[in-house]
């Protein structure tokens, strides 16, 4: 039996067929869709946001991912690892100025230089802001005692994205090896979660190849998995990477934006408590794109506080926004947009995922 829009909204319980036709909605039902997510929202978390500084702190990667800009095989940019000192300075800016958290990211590379230089950094970090600042890393996938070690200096949630749950589409946007090998970054996940961190994921949206039918797999995913933080956004062509190939089989970028808003609103129906980022490849489609999934559910914010003289180069898709600015500039521009949003910007809090205290509590 196919269920209208209304019907859908009133389940507590999506199935895969649901979710495709949210997925699908249009006009009036798609604003019943952002009504319903957006009285979630507002339930479950209030009209807040919570800024997590984000220090894009080396473009040095050792994987090839088809999609990426940084992608190790792009000879086409100027490579960067900012030193202890800048990433020390950058986070000392987020405290000094009540951001509650920072996000530390970079490309992925797997070495005891590199997990010894993030595990001191996290002490450091600890110790200029007196614990106070909380810490969320990206930064790839690594071995269980590594992931181990930096929780134990103070990381308390790591976002990695699984990209796509369709293994067979996972495998058409990396390369074909060891590195790239899907199952292994479902254990990553699981190792991310069962040491304790809170655990993030999310995917691209509007990758070629990719169905509605994708999309409902990875929602579904991300309810079964239990996630407490979700990082998705529309996928933007890179003119050097090798998925420019497929270019023409793209849906137009304003699509994308309307499906990534979509699958916000579902997954903050779906998974009413988790932290959602509403992330800047948003901007990169429409300059009002982060204040929409704002409006719709995303609560987390993630204003660049990377060096400006570095930003330029940590171009993961064409058009990325924001990279003439200053951490300063950022700041003050999002907290206009959160205010567009009719959300209040929360200083001083480290905006923990409520759903990760709740399922940790059970
Ligand atoms: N190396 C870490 C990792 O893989 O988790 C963090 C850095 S990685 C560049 C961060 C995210 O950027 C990826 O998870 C991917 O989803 C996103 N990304 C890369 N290329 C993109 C593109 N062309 N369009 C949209 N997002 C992209």
């Amino acid at each position: 039996m196919i269920l209208t829009i209304k019907e859908i909204l009133k389940k507590e319980v999506f199935t895969r067929e649901n979710i495709i036709s949210l997925l699908e909605s249009e006009g009036e039902d798609r604003t019943l869709l952002y009504k319903k997510s957006a009285e979630i929202k507002e339930r479950f978390i209030g009209n807040k946001v919570w800024f997590r500084g984000l220090i894009e702190f080396s473009n040095i990667c050792s994987k090839d991912c088809l999609y990426c800009g940084i992608r190790k095989g792009n000879k086409n940019l100027t490579r960067y690892n900012l030193s202890d000192d800048e990433i020390l300075a950058a986070a000392r800016f987020a405290y000094e100025n009540h951001y509650g958290s920072i996000a530390l990211q970079s490309g992925e590379i797997e070495s005891p230089y590199v997990t010894n230089r993030i595990e001191n950094l996290l002490y450091r970090i600890k110790e200029l802001s007196a614990g106070e600042l909380g810490v969320t890393l990206s930064v790839g996938e690594q071995d269980h005692e590594v992931y181990k070690r930096w929780y134990d200096a103070g990381a308390h949630r790591y976002l990695l994205r699984v990209e796509s749950t369709n293994q067979k589409l996972y495998e058409k946007i990396h390369p074909n090896d060891s590195k790239h090998d899907f199952n292994n970054r479902l254990k990553c996940l699981k190792s991310l979660q069962n040491i304790g961190y809170q655990t993030g994921t999310g995917v691209m949206i509007g990758l070629p190849f990719q169905t509605m039918d994708d999309l409902a797999g990875d929602l579904l995913f991300m309810k079964e998995f239990d996630i407490d933080m979700c990082g998705m956004g529309p996928y933007i062509e890179h003119a050097d990477t090798p998925l420019i190939k497929h270019s023409g089989k793209l849906m137009p970028l304003s699509e994308r934006l309307d499906l990534t808003l979509k699958m916000i609103a579902i997954i903050r129906i779906m998974m009413k408590d988790i932290n959602i980022v509403a992330a800047t490849a948003l901007q990169a489609i429409d300059p009002m794109g982060r204040e929409k999934a704002v409006k719709i559910g995303a609560n987390i914010l993630m204003p660049n506080i990377t060096p400006g003289k570095y930003r330029d180069s940590y171009k993961l898709y064409d058009n990325k926004p924001c990279t003439d600015d200053s951490a300063e500039d950022c700041q003050s521009c999002l907290e206009a947009r959160v205010s567009l949003a009719d959300a209040e910007v929360i200083y001083g809090e480290w905006g923990d995922s409520k759903h990760y205290k709740e399922r940790r509590a059970k």
